[in-house]
C-alpha cells in the first residue's frame, strides 16, 4: 500500500520583487519518504523548500502539506516542521542539555525535561548531555542541531544542504538518523551537492533557475535522460576532453577519477565516433551505465540561467 501524501501540490509560483525564483512547481511526497533536492546554487531549491512547509506564501498555486493549504494554513503547517537550516545555530558556551532545554522553552513545550532527554537518548547525545557545545566537533555539532529540530516532534523534516562541510564518516552517521527517522514516518526534504547522498534519497528533484527539471528515483532520473555512455581508459587521456566533445553524437564529457565518461542521445553515432578516435590511440572504450552524476552534468548542460543567458 502506498503511503499517504504529505505534500501535494501544483502550480506553485514565487517572485521576489522582479525575480521569478520558483516557476510552477508541482510536486508530490509520500508519507516517510527521503526527498531530495539538486541543482545549481541560486537555483530555487532553498525557496521551494520553504514555500511546501508553510515557512513562505506562494504567490500562485495549489495544494497541501500535511494535510493543509500551503496558500492558507501556513501558520498550522509550521508548527509541524522541524528546519535545519545551512548555518544552524547552537549557543557555544551552554551545555547539549541546555541547548535543547532552552529551544523547548521557545517553542513552549509543556514536557521539557523529558522531551529533551529524549532527543539527546534518540540521538545518541546523553552520555555529553553536560558537555559545552563549543567544544563538540563539526559532525556532532550537526546531531545536536538535529535533535533540536525534533524536540517538537515534527511530522516533516527540512534539511538545507545539512551535511555542508562536514566529513564523510559524520555524513554517512547523520544519514542513517535521516533514515532511522524515515522509517519512523517522518518525511524528510532535503537539499544537497553531494552525489553520495542523492542516492540515499528515495526519491530525488533536480531544480535549475527555478524550474523542476526531472524527479523520480535516481534509476529514474538517469533512464530519463536517455544517454547511452561509454567509459575511456588508459594513458594519454589528459586533455582529450575538447577533442571528444567535438566528435559527431558526443553530447557530454565528464572526468571521473582516472577515466572520462563520454555520453551522447544517439548511441550508434556516439560508438561510431568514439571507435574512430580511439583507432589511433592506445586507449580503451567500455559501454556502462550512466551514472546519477553524468545525469545531473547533462541536465545542468541543457539549462541555462536565464539571468546570465
Ligand atoms: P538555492 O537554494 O537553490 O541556492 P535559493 O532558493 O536560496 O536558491 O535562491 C533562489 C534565488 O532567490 C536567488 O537568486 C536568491 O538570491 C533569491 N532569494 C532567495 N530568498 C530571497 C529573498 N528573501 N529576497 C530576495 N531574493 C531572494
Amino acid at each position: 500500500m502506498t503511503a499517504p501524501l504529505v505534500i501535494d501540490v501544483r502550480g506553485i509560483n514565487k517572485r521576489f520583487g522582479t525575480k521569478h525564483v520558483v516557476k510552477d512547481l508541482a510536486l508530490q511526497v509520500h508519507q516517510g519518504e527521503i526527498f531530495g533536492f539538486l541543482g545549481p546554487n541560486g537555483s530555487g531549491k532553498t525557496t521551494s523548500i520553504r514555500l511546501l512547509c508553510g515557512l513562505l506564501t506562494p504567490d500562485s498555486g495549489e495544494g497541501t502539506c500535511l494535510g493543509r493549504d500551503v496558500l492558507r494554513e501556513s501558520a498550522a503547517i509550521k508548527r509541524e516542521v522541524g528546519y535545519m537550516t545551512q548555518r544552524f545555530s547552537l549557543w557555544e558556551d551552554l551545555t547539549l542539555a541546555e541547548n535543547l532545554d532552552f529551544i523547548a522553552r521557545m517553542f513552549g513545550m509543556k514536557h521539557r525535561r523529558e522531551a529533551v532527554e529524549l532527543a539527546l537518548a534518540e540521538l545518541g547525545l546523553t552520555g555529553r548531555r553536560d558537555q559545552l557545545a563549543g567544544t563538540l566537533s563539526g559532525g556532532w555539532k550537526q546531531r545536536l542541531a538535529l535533535a533540536g529540530c525534533l524536540l517538537h516532534k515534527p511530522r516533516l523534516l527540512l534539511l538545507d544542504e545539512p551535511t555542508a562541510g562536514v566529513d564523510p564518516k559524520a555524513r554517512r552517521d547523520f544519514w542513517e538518523e535521516i533514515h532511522r527517522l524515515s522509517a519512523a514516518g517522518i518525511t524528510v526534504l532535503v537539499s544537497t551537492h553531494y552525489m553520495d547522498e542523492a542516492e540515499r534519497c528515495h526519491r530525488l528533484a533536480y531544480i535549475a533557475w527555478g524550474t523542476l527539471l526531472a524527479s523520480g528515483t535516481a534509476a529514474e532520473i538517469v533512464a530519463g535522460q536517455r544517454l547511452h555512455t561509454w567509459e575511456i581508459s588508459g594513458n594519454g587521456l589528459h586533455g582529450l576532453s575538447p577533442a571528444l566533445r567535438a566528435l559527431p553524437g558526443v553530447d557530454l564529457v565528464a572526468t571521473f577519477g582516472a577515466t572520462l565518461h563520454v555520453s551522447g542521445r544517439d548511441g550508434e553515432q556516439l560508438r561510431a565516433s568514439l571507435q574512430d578516435f580511439l583507432a589511433e590511440t592506445e586507449l580503451a572504450m567500455a559501454p556502462m551505465v550512466p551514472s546519477l552524476e553524468d545525469a545531473f552534468i547533462d541536465l545542468m548542460q541543457g539549462s541555462q540561467d536565464p539571468l546570465h543567458a
